[in-house]
């Protein structure tokens, strides 16, 4: 048994859906299970169409919401033959109808809980799993729709809710199974579930790799297949360096730091319950199938050099507490990290000083509520529009002297704080947000040069 994950990318309209058939139709001797996203957009067009509602701009939302209905409508029409596809219409076209009112009761009572925009953005991964289902099911597979919230289950914390490992793998065990085992390929939407109680939940951005993971290691799947649009993890966003490789093997921790710090194409979580149960992840480029791709394992084979990847994460603020009377005091970092805590910012970067502390961090929704409690213990500075880079790589346990190579590659850039992990296997420092593709190019060309060719490709 396979997990195939396709990301928005890979089932963005009909011609990526029939790609994604013939990838599917390929692999169907190994068992595949299929896990599906939103057509690339689709959830950031149903967040907004959820905010405008919140905001009382019913126009905005409902115009959003029928912009998505025609794109539905189409892909669904191209895919699909005249009885298939009168069949499936009625259905969006029902689906529409109640999103639209679900949008005007948010503008009604002038508020967009978390519920209910999980409800709201839970539409993208329903509507598409259904698409992708019948059109596999018009390309001669037998494939079956299986609504994910019978499945993943979590707790309530709604938009990042935490997938209850044990209840996902009973309702795997009773409702994916048995379809596979007769033969039958069950196609289900990642990043939605529900709570026990059937109330709609999501499990955070990017996270149909994450549902994909959960679902393979509760079946204990032979691997798990990342199908995106680039041929697999690459020495850095090939969009900030159109030269960047393909990196051949990575290690499990590699990789989570990498997709922590900002490497888009693995949600962090992902590699988790891959991880415990030693099931070989794959990333793989759905317009390039016959690419190898990137294989993550749990131990990578030993590479010539030092670097596997650098990252960058854009729109981080850093906060500098200064109290220079505390700092030495009893439990006054204790009382900085227990205010970031309750308002739920996570802290990535921290470095101390005789009199301050500097931290960032990414969830900027967080900061006013921080800085209101911070406020009360000590001074606070802010610096917005920053960037934490960060370079991955098993071998900086082993090699002395990387820090001074780094910083001579990064000469004339502004570093603000470094931090090397406890992990020892990466290196981060923080920037100004302008400075990244210099930086990173800079980086790429000191680091990646001359890449070995047992590693990268
Ligand atoms: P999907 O829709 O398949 O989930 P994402 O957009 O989430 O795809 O992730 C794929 C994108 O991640 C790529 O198009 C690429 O631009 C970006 N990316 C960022 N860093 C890397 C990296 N190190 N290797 C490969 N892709 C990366
Ligand atoms: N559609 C969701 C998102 O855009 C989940 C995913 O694609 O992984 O965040
Ligand atoms: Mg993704």
């Amino acid at each position: 048994m396979i997990v195939m994950k396709f990301g928005g990318t890979s089932v963005m309209d009909s011609t990526a859906i029939d790609r994604a058939c013939e990838i599917v139709k390929g692999r169907l001797g190994r068992r595949p299970i299929v896990v599906v996203s939103a057509m690339s957009k689709v959830t950031d067009a149903l967040l907004a169409a959820g905010r405008a509602a919140g905001n009382g701009d019913r126009d905005k939302a409902l115009e959003l919401s029928r912009e998505l209905r025609e794109r539905h409508y189409t892909t669904a029409s191209e895919l699909l033959h005249t009885g298939l596809f009168t069949e499936i219409h009625t259905d969006l076209a029902s689906e529409f109808d109640t999103l639209d009112e679900l949008l005007r009761g948010i503008v009604a009572v002038g508020e967009l809980s978390p519920r209910t925009s999980d409800y709201v953005v839970s539409y993208g991964e329903r509507l598409n799993s259904k698409i992708c289902a019948a059109a596999f099911q018009a390309r001669g597979l037998n494939a079956v729709v299986v609504d994910a919230r019978e499945v993943l289950i979590t707790d309530n914390q709604h938009m990042k809710a935490i997938p209850q490992v044990d209840e996902i793998e009973h309702r795997c065990k009773t409702i994916v199974k048995p379809l596979v085992e007769k033969g039958v390929v069950p196609v289900m939407g990642g990043f939605i579930g529900a709570t026990k109680t059937g109330v709609q939940t999501t499990i955070g951005r990017g996270g149909s790799d994450f549902s994909a993971a959960l679902v393979g290691a509760a079946l204990d799947a032979e691997a798990i297949e990342i199908w995106t649009d680039v041929d697999g993890m690459m020495t850095t966003d090939p969009r900030l360096c159109p030269d960047a490789h393909r990196v051949k093997v990575i290690s499990f921790e590699e990789a989570a730091e990498l997709a922590y710090f900002g490497a888009k194409v693995l949600h962090p979580a992902t590699v988790l319950p891959a991880v415990q149960k030693n099931i070989p992840v794959w990333v793989l480029n759905s317009k390039n199938p016959k690419n190898e791709g990137t294989l993550i394992v749990a131990r990578a084979p030993k590479s010539r050099n030092t670097f596997k990847a650098i990252a960058a994460k854009k729109r981080i603020t850093i906060v500098d507490v200064v109290a220079a009377r505390m700092l030495g005091a009893h439990g006054f970092l204790r009382a900085i990290f227990e205010i970031f805590d309750r308002h739920g910012a996570a802290v990535d970067v921290v470095s101390t000083s005789e009199v301050s502390v500097s931290l960032t961090v990414d969830s900027n929704e967080a900061i006013p509520a921080v800085a209101a409690d911070l406020e009360k213990i000590a001074d606070v500075k802010y610096e917005g529009r920053k960037a934490i880079v960060c370079l991955v790589g098993e071998n900086i346990r082993a090699t002395p002297g990387i820090a001074a190579q780094v910083f001579t590659a990064l000469k004339e850039i502004n570093v603000r704080m470094i931090s090397q992990g406890a992990s020892e296997i990466n290196i981060t420092f923080v920037i100004d947000e302008d400075d990244v593709p210099e930086a990173v190019r800079r980086l790429h060309k000191t680091f990646f040069t001359n890449p070995d060719p047992e590693t990268f490709d």
